[in-house]
C-alpha cells in the first residue's frame, strides 16, 4: 500500500505491535517518528530501519506525562512541518482483581492507555485541524467489550479509547480529520508473552480461534497501514476488530446438552 513521505508518530513503538506498525508505515514510504519510554530500544530500532534505508527516528517520552509530549510534538512540528499520521498504540497490563485495585495502579493504567492517546491526539489534532487533514488510528482491544476477570483497569481504559476514537471522529471529521480504532484480539507480544510461557496455554488459545492461529504484531499492523492510508480515505469513527473471529466464537462455548437442543 503506497504511504509516500507521510509524517507518522507511532507510540509504544519499541517493542511489538507499534514496532511493527513502525516498521510498516517506513517500508511504504513514511517518515516515522517511533514513541517510546526506551531510549535503547528506540536506537536499535532506528540504526535497523537505517540499515535497510527506511526512515525511522526515535523520541523517547513518557505518554502519561503531558509535558514530555508537548515537546516531542512540538520538535517533530518544527522539523517536519506537519503531521499526516499518529498512531496511540503505547499501552500497559496490570491484572488483579477489582476489589484490590488501589488508585494509584488505576490512575497509572487509566494514564498511559487513555490519557496518553488523548493527550498526543489533542497535540497532533490541532496541527491536523490547521492543515485539513490526518488520519489517527487508536489502539484499542476485544477486551473494551469483552470484559474477562482479572484484568483491573485495562478493559475500561480500552471501551473508553474506542469512545474516544468515536468523539475525535465526529468532531474533527469536518475538519477532515479521520480517527478510527484496532481492537487486537489474542496477539503474541511481550505483553502478552506471560500467559504463552504456561504449558497448554497457547494451544487451548488456538482451539478457541475460529481461525485457529494467535495473531501476530503484523496482522495488527497491516490493518493500521490500510486505516491511516487513503485506501480508507471514506472510513471514521469504526472499530476494526482483528482477533481471527474470536470475539463472536465465545457463544459456542456455552454446554447444551442434547436432550435440551
Ligand atoms: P508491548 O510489546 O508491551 O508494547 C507496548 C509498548 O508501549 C512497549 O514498548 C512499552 O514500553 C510502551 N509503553 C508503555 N507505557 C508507555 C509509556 N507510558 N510511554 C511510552 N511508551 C510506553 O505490548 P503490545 O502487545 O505490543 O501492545 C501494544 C498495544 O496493543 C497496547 O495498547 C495493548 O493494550 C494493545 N493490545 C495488545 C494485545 C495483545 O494480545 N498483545 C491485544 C489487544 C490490544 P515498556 O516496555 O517500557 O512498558
Amino acid at each position: 500500500m503506497p504511504f509516500p513521505h507521510k509524517v507518522c508518530v507511532v507510540t509504544g513503538a519499541a517493542s511489538g505491535i507499534g514496532r511493527e506498525i513502525a516498521w510498516a508505515f517506513a517500508a511504504a514510504g513514511g517518515d516515522v517518528l517511533a514513541v517510546d519510554r526506551d531510549p535503547v530500544l528506540l536506537e536499535q530500532l532506528a540504526d535497523e530501519a537505517a540499515g535497510a534505508a527506511l526512515r525511522i527516528r526515535g523520541a523517547v517520552c513518557d505518554v502519561a506525562d503531558a509535558a514530555q509530549i508537548a515537546r516531542t510534538c512540538d520538535e517533530l512540528i518544527a522539523r517536519a512541518g506537519r503531521c499526516d499520521v499518529l498512531v496511540n498504540n503505547a499501552g500497559i497490563l496490570r491484572r488483579g482483581a477489582l476489589e484490590d485495585l488501589d488508585d494509584a495502579q488505576w490512575d497509572q493504567v487509566l494514564d498511559i492507555n487513555l490519557g496518553g492517546g488523548f493527550r498526543f491526539a489533542r497535540q497532533l489534532g490541532r496541527h491536523m485541524i490547521a492543515e485539513r487533514r490526518g488520519a489517527i488510528v487508536h489502539i484499542a482491544s476485544i477486551a473494551a467489550t469483552q470484559a474477562h476477570g482479572g484484568c483491573g483497569a485495562y478493559s475500561a481504559s480500552k471501551a473508553a479509547t474506542v469512545a474516544l476514537s468515536a468523539q475525535m471522529a465526529v468532531e474533527w471529521g469536518p475538519h477532515g480529520v479521520r480517527s478510527n480504532c484496532i481492537s487486537p484480539g489474542l496477539i503474541e507480544t511481550a505483553l502478552s508473552a506471560p500467559f504463552y510461557a504456561v504449558p497448554g496455554v497457547r494451544a487451548q488459545r488456538e482451539q478457541l480461534v475460529p481461525l485457529r492461529a494467535i495473531g501476530t504484531p503484523r496482522h495488527v499492523a497491516d490493518a493500521a497501514l490500510f486505516l491511516a492510508s487513503d485506501a480508507a480515505a471514506y472510513i471514521s469513527g469504526h472499530n476494526l476488530v482483528i482477533d481471527g473471529g474470536l470475539s463472536h466464537a465465545l457463544i459456542g462455548q456455552v454446554p447444551r446438552p442434547q436432550a435440551a437442543a
